[in-house]
């Protein structure tokens, strides 16, 4: 259950009102918001004069929930806002790995020049082998932060693990947490401090439920600035590297307040159907795209075989567009 108390609520009260409820508490700006385990269905007598609203809830999907909140999040990416009344649908793009400043200035100059506004480059990797590339690190992030500052762009970037959640705040504007980090309590918690945007990555073999519950960390710790992604999940078929869950999404759509971004790179795991994917991305209406892209993926460190050529992001853009008009959204 949500609770909202009355603006001027007494904080003695408030605490005492945490405490018996076994709440987490937050401040969200204009009421301290309680949330209890979502067993808990009534509030406790003996505190209406403090009680403004109150929330049952079915599970512990609670501040990221449509009974909670029935409209998507608004969240502001740079200039441009993405959920609340707003239609946008932003693509964020960029190379798998920050590579060197020639690959990350190429990619940056492409993009200006494509109208993207948020350039996605990962400085720490979350690779399957210890012998692959992981990444540039610090030397990474503060080349992104230079094409910040030369071009204007909205810097995604991710976070492996919580030895460098700290730098990855402090020099991107939206932290995404990877497939394989979702579940590091100390990523989600030092993310829920910070209000900027953070991307939440889908595990691979992660249930909604869990995917949800996973930026109720965030959410509950007082930054309400979350997306969801979904990137493929694990299934029996072995031809693409994962299995694009839309099902997951009409679900995600229906029942949570965050914005939705799709990605498609990851799932297929292939450049050559990554157009199509995208489309049918675009077709459901979601909040974001973000899609791969490298001036010359066949030298890629990472993710090379789903990186699409420049010119096949272009191709990419215009088909996408007649989608995105059909379905009522603005492409950002
Ligand atoms: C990535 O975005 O480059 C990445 C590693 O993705 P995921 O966490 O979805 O595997
Ligand atoms: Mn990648």
């Amino acid at each position: 259950m949500i609770i909202h108390t009355h603006a001027n609520a007494d904080a003695a009260e408030v605490n005492k009102l945490a405490v018996s409820t076994q709440s987490i508490l937050f401040y969200n700006g204009e009421h301290h918001v309680l949330v209890t385990p979502s067993k808990m269905q009534e509030p406790p007598t003996g505190f209406d004069s403090i009680i403004d609203q109150f929330w049952p809830m079915s599970s512990d999907l609670q501040l990221g929930s449509k009974t909670y909140k029935s409209e998507t999040r608004e969240i502001q990416l740079g200039d441009v806002t993405i959920g609340g009344k707003t239609n946008n649908t932003i693509v964020i793009a960029g190379p798998c790995s920050v590579e060197s400043e020639s690959q990350i200035r190429e990619s940056a100059e492409f993009m200006k020049r494509m109208g993207i506004t948020a350039l996605r480059g990962g400085c720490y990797k979350p690779r399957t082998s210890p012998y692959s590339f992981q990444g540039l690190g610090l030397e990474g992030l503060k080349l992104l932060s230079k094409m910040r500052d030369e071009f204007g762009f909205t810097i995604v970037s991710e976070v492996r693990d919580a030895t460098h959640v700290d730098h990855v705040i402090e020099h991107a504007d939206v932290i995404q947490v990877g497939a394989k980090s979702m579940y590091d309590h100390g990523i989600l918690r030092a993310c829920a401090k910070t209000q900027k945007p953070v991307l939440i990555k889908r595990g691979f073999g992660t249930t909604l439920q869990e995917f949800a519950q996973a930026a109720e960390f965030v959410l509950s710790g007082g930054n309400p600035n979350v997306m969801l992604c979904e990137r493929g999940i694990r299934t029996f078929e072995t031809k693409t590297r994962f299995t694009l869950d839309l099902c997951g999404v009409a679900w995600l759509k229906e029942n949570t307040n965050m914005p939705i971004i799709l990605d498609p790179s990851h799932a297929l795991g292939y450049r050559y159907g990554i157009s199509d994917l995208s489309k049918a991305c675009v077709a459901m209406g979601i909040d974001g795209l973000l899609v791969e892209v490298h001036p010359d993926p066949s030298v890629a460190k990472s993710d090379a075989a789903q990186q699409l050529y420049h010119d096949q992001f272009e191709q990419l853009l215009k088909d996408i567009k007649p989608v995105a008009e059909a379905v009522g959204k603005n492409l950002v």
